[in-house]
């Protein structure tokens, strides 16, 4: 891929071709046709990492908003793909060539028609202004593949597995540099006055999606995850940005008068029943039990610890970090659980070999190391702790055996837990608040919080009777 790219560029340097967006002339762009081939390669790539997300429908209300406003665009023949992702992170990204991604969690924030049109066509505009193969150098694009224009890129951590920054071969990626991202702004507000969409969205969602950083922050902390940010591009609140003020405007004021279309109705009923945050698929950690629908297993990790459920390992963290918990999975293990665990610890530890819960298993417990081993259908789970020093781990064996001891095969009741969480839309009646909307909630202490972000009411708006708002089951 990287060779490809670099190939690519280097038969291009001698070549120009015309920028769609400004008629110049730009000296480093390479074809259209290549362009889209690059394009093509990287969305195979991103189907790989992220799952296309399962609702038939959804995706083609996504492409007709999407291949709408790109009809408006300075790029009309070009063919656009929208791709709805599967993943609770809040994105949404273009390739080269036409292809944009918007993800299952940011469509949760959105709530209408026009907000959806301003996230893509923000997107159109880096397509059309040519942004991923204009910003950088020849010798840039073989060092990190490509850029993905993309204006909420989830913080890229060590921790984090199946995230965009695999697909560029492990570099950093970052928003597009604050030019560049008001260009995508200033595009799309045009593009959005041409398709009767009131540009005025795009200051909406940035608003939103603000705030629902400002508190998944909080919220990230509480639920043992990690926050669900967009790249710091926008480092101001929306409203004192003057600059992104100035260019919607002037796409609104160049516009024919006519009509906005909101689409508040029309989005909501297109995302009543979506998946909202964790996919079962990947387990489901409730008030810090992980489930797991297709292994058939639970296990209960200690109250005050942080779990994290990556997508290739699951972590829990003690309150101050000085230790950690891991959970493995091993396919294919050999002998007994204690002759398992004496050679994962080394033959002169003490195992000893127990039933937890019905289930085969042994607990090992080291100076520098503690945790168990249990097998179930024909495979092992490893839940193996380290401390940053002996004495940290001491403090937590207690907790580290109960853990171990907390595993068990999924029962019937515990498997209906297991189903994902759902948006759903209702009529707010008379005396509806979000505060007992939440009542029961599967979301727990946040649910509150949630209610308002989803529903753009945060921080202390209320439902109003007769309004069509979004509550979670
Ligand atoms: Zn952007």
């Amino acid at each position: 891929m990287r060779f490809l790219i670099l190939s690519l560029l280097i038969s291009l340097l001698s070549g120009c071709a015309q920028n769609p967006v400004t008629g110049s002339t730009d000296f480093v762009m390479m074809s259209e046709s290549q362009e889209m081939a690059i394009g093509r390669q990287a969305d195979e790539q991103i189907k790989k990492q992220y799952k296309v997300y399962g609702s038939r429908s959804l995706q083609d209300y996504v492409n007709k908003v999407g291949q709408r406003i790109a009809k408006q665009s300075h790029r009309p023949d070009l063919q656009y793909h929208f791709t709805v992702l599967d993943t609770p992170d809040i994105n949404a990204f273009a390739l080269p060539g036409g292809y944009v991604y918007i993800t299952r969690g940011i469509l949760a924030y959105l709530n209408s028609e026009a907000e959806l049109a301003a996230v893509l066509g923000h997107e159109i505009g880096h397509v059309t202004a040519r942004h991923g193969v204009r910003q950088q150098s020849a010798a840039q694009a073989a060092n990190i593949g490509l850029t993905i224009a993309s204006i909420f890129v989830p913080e890229i951590n060590t921790m984090g597995g199946s995230n965009l920054a695999n697909i560029v071969g492990g570099a950093l990626l970052s928003g597009y540099g604050r030019d560049h991202e008001l260009e995508a702004d200033r595009l799309g507000a045009e593009y959005l006055t041409r398709t009767a969409y009131d540009p005025q969205a795009i200051i909406t969602v940035i608003g939103v999606l603000k705030n629902q950083e400002l508190k998944d922050a909080e919220l990230a902390k509480q639920e043992g995850r990690e926050p669900r940010r967009y790249h710091g591009v926008f480092a101001s609140h929306p409203d004192n940005d003057t600059r992104l003020h100035q260019a919607v405007g002037e796409a609104e004021k160049n516009g024919a008068a006519h009509a906005h279309f909101e689409g508040r109705r029309e989005f909501l009923a297109a995302t009543d029943g979506m998946i909202f945050n964790d996919n079962s698929e990947q387990g489901i950690v409730r008030n810090n039990t992980f489930y797991h629908d297709e292994l058939g297993i639970a296990v209960q990790f200690p109250k005050n610890w942080q779990v994290h459920n990556l997508p290739t390992s699951l972590v829990a963290v003690s309150p101050q970090g000085e230790a950690q918990l891991q959970m493995k999975l091993d396919e294919s293990p050999r002998g007994t659980p204690g002759e398992y665990a004496r050679r994962l610890v080394g033959s002169g530890a003490q195992v000893r070999s127990l039933d937890v819960n019905g289930l085969p298993a042994a607990i090992f417990d080291l100076p520098n190391t503690a945790g168990g081993v249990v097998f179930h259908n024909k495979r092992a789970f490893v839940l193996q702790a380290q401390g940053k020093t002996r004495n940290n781990l001491t403090a937590y064996r207690d907790d580290i055996i109960s853990t171990v001891r907390s595993f068990h095969a999924l029962s019937d009741e515990e498997r209906q837990r297991v189903k994902p969480l759902t948006l759903h839309v209702i009529t707010a009646r008379t005396g509806d608040t979000f505060a007992n909307l939440s009542h029961n909630s599967p979301l727990g202490l946040s649910a509150e919080s949630y209610l308002r972000l989803i529903n753009a009411r945060y921080p202390s708006g209320e439902p109003q009777a007769g309004q069509l708002i979004k509550v979670v089951r």
